[in-house]
C-alpha cells in the first residue's frame, strides 16, 4: 500500500505532492488531464508573500523563481465614473518579492517541473473514477480501471471533485447574484505602467465596476455585469469596449474571456469518518477572486494536508489526530476565507440601496477627506499587501 496518493494536478495538488516529497514522504499524482494539455486562461494571477515563502519551504528557490517571473505593481488607483478619487504609490519591500502577478499556467509548469525533479509519480489522462475508504486506508478506481491503494488521499481533484463527491461530503454556500466577465488582455509591444486600477462606475462600459489587474504579459480586465445583463453577449464584444477600458494599448488583443457566476461555498467536512482523505482546495471551497485567496489559501491546504498525512503516519484514526486536527483548521480558515471574499464581493455588488449612497458620499467627500478615499479604495475586494491570514 502506498503512503500517499493525490488526486488532482492543478497548483493544489502538485503544491501537496512536492510538500510531501519535501517530507520525505512518496506520492503519486493522479490527474485527469493529459500530460500535454495545458488548460485556458490565467485564472489565478496575484501570489501572496506568504505563499511565495510556502513555496520556497517545500522546494528551496521556488519562491524566489516564481516571483522572478511575475510583476510588481507599486500603484494603486481608484477611480469614479471617471474621476480619481485615490491615488497611492508604496515602497517595495527591503528584502524579497512582496507578492507577484502571473498567469496561473506559469506557476503549474514551475510547480510540476519541482514536482519531477523531486520523484512525485504522475498517472495522466486517468481520472479518478471510484473511491472506498476503510479503517486502514483508501481504494482508488480509475476510468483505465486501475486499482490505487493508500494509507492517505489528498483530495485537490477542483471544484467538482469527485472524491469529495463519493464519500458523500457536501459542498454549501450561494453563489453571486450577478455575473462577472473576465477578460486577459496581451500586453501592448510598450506595456503600459504596471498599476493596479478599480473604477467605479466607468463611463465606457456603462457605469459597471472595472478591476484592471496587471500581470507579467498582459492585463486582467474584470467588468461586474448587473443584474439581467448579457454577460455572455458582453463577454463577446469584448474588441468593442475594451480600447476604452485599455486606452494606452493599441487595439487590444483579448486572449482569454469568461463569464463567472463566483460562489462561496464549504465542504461540510474535510475529511472521513476514517481520517483518511483529507480535502484540499477548490475541491474544499470555492471563493470568489477578490482578496486573491482562491490559489493561495489551496496551497496553504496542500503544505498543511501533507504535514498532517507525514504527522499521523500509520496511527489508527482518532479524535485530535493530526488529519482531523488538519480538516478542522483548515476549515476555520476556509470559513474566514469566504467571509472576507464574500464582503469583497458584496461590497461590489452593492445590493442594498445604503451601500450605494455610502459609497457615492465618499466620492464625493474623497477630494477633502482621504479616510473616504482610501475606504473606495481598499474596500475589500482587492490585494493587501500587508501579511494575509490564510
Ligand atoms: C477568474 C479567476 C481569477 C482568479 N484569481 C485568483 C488569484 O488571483 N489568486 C488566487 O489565489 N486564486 C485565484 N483564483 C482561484 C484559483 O484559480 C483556484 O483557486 C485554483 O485553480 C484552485 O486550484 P486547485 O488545484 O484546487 O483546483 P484546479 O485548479 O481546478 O485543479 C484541479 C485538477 O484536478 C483535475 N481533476 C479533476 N477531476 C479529476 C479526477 N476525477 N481525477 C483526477 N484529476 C481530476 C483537473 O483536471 C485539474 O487539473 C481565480 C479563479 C478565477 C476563476
Amino acid at each position: 500500500m502506498r503512503e500517499l496518493i493525490v488526486a488532482g494536478a492543478g497548483p493544489v495538488g502538485l503544491s501537496a505532492a512536492l510538500a510531501a516529497r519535501s517530507q520525505g514522504l512518496p506520492a503519486l499524482v493522479l490527474e485527469a488531464r493529459d500530460h500535454r494539455a495545458r488548460r485556458p486562461g490565467s485564472r489565478a494571477i496575484f501570489v501572496h508573500r506568504a505563499t511565495l515563502e510556502l513555496l520556497d519551504r517545500i522546494s528551496p528557490g521556488l519562491g524566489g523563481e516564481v516571483a522572478s517571473r511575475g510583476l510588481v505593481w507599486d500603484t494603486r488607483r481608484t477611480l469614479w465614473a471617471g474621476r480619481e478619487v485615490y491615488a497611492r504609490a508604496y515602497r517595495a519591500p527591503a528584502a524579497g518579492a512582496p507578492f507577484t502577478s502571473l498567469p496561473q499556467t506559469v506557476v503549474e509548469d514551475l510547480l510540476r517541473r519541482a514536482c519531477e525533479a523531486a520523484g512525485v509519480e504522475f498517472g495522466w489522462a486517468d481520472p479518478v473514477r471510484e473511491v472506498a475508504v476503510a479503517e486502514d486506508g483508501v481504494r482508488l478506481v480509475t476510468a483505465s480501471g486501475a486499482a490505487h491503494e493508500a494509507r492517505h488521499v489528498i483530495a485537490a481533484d477542483g471544484a467538482r471533485s469527485v472524491v469529495r463527491e463519493r464519500l458523500g461530503i457536501a459542498l454549501a454556500g450561494t453563489a453571486s447574484a450577478t455575473e462577472f466577465v473576465v477578460v486577459d488582455v496581451a500586453d501592448g509591444p510598450s506595456p503600459l505602467p504596471a498599476e493596479r486600477v478599480f473604477h467605479y462606475r466607468h463611463p465606457a462600459v456603462g457605469g459597471r465596476n472595472v478591476l484592471l489587474v496587471p500581470f507579467r504579459g498582459g492585463w486582467r480586465v474584470d467588468v461586474q455585469c448587473r443584474p439581467g445583463d448579457d454577460a455572455q453577449g458582453f463577454a463577446a464584444s469584448a474588441a468593442d469596449w475594451l480600447p476604452d477600458v485599455l486606452p494606452g494599448i493599441r487595439r487590444p488583443r483579448p486572449v482569454w474571456s469568461s463569464v463567472y457566476r463566483f460562489q462561496q461555498r464549504v465542504a461540510e467536512r474535510f475529511t472521513d469518518p476514517f481520517h483518511r482523505v483529507l480535502l484540499a482546495g477548490e475541491a474544499a471551497h470555492l471563493l470568489p477572486p477578490f482578496g486573491a485567496r482562491g490559489m493561495n489559501s489551496g496551497i496553504a491546504d496542500a503544505v498543511e494536508a501533507a504535514r498532517a498525512v507525514r504527522a499521523r503516519g500509520a496511527s489508527p484514526a482518532a479524535p485530535g489526530d493530526p488529519v482531523a486536527g488538519y480538516a478542522v483548521a483548515r476549515r476555520a480558515a476556509a470559513e474566514r476565507n469566504v467571509r472576507a471574499a464574500g464582503a469583497a464581493l458584496d461590497h461590489l455588488a452593492a445590493p442594498r440601496l445604503r451601500q450605494r449612497w455610502t459609497q457615492r458620499a465618499a466620492a464625493t467627500a474623497a477630494p477633502l477627506w482621504p479616510r473616504a478615499a482610501r475606504w473606495l479604495d481598499s474596500a475589500p475586494y482587492g490585494p493587501r499587501l500587508r501579511q494575509v491570514r490564510y
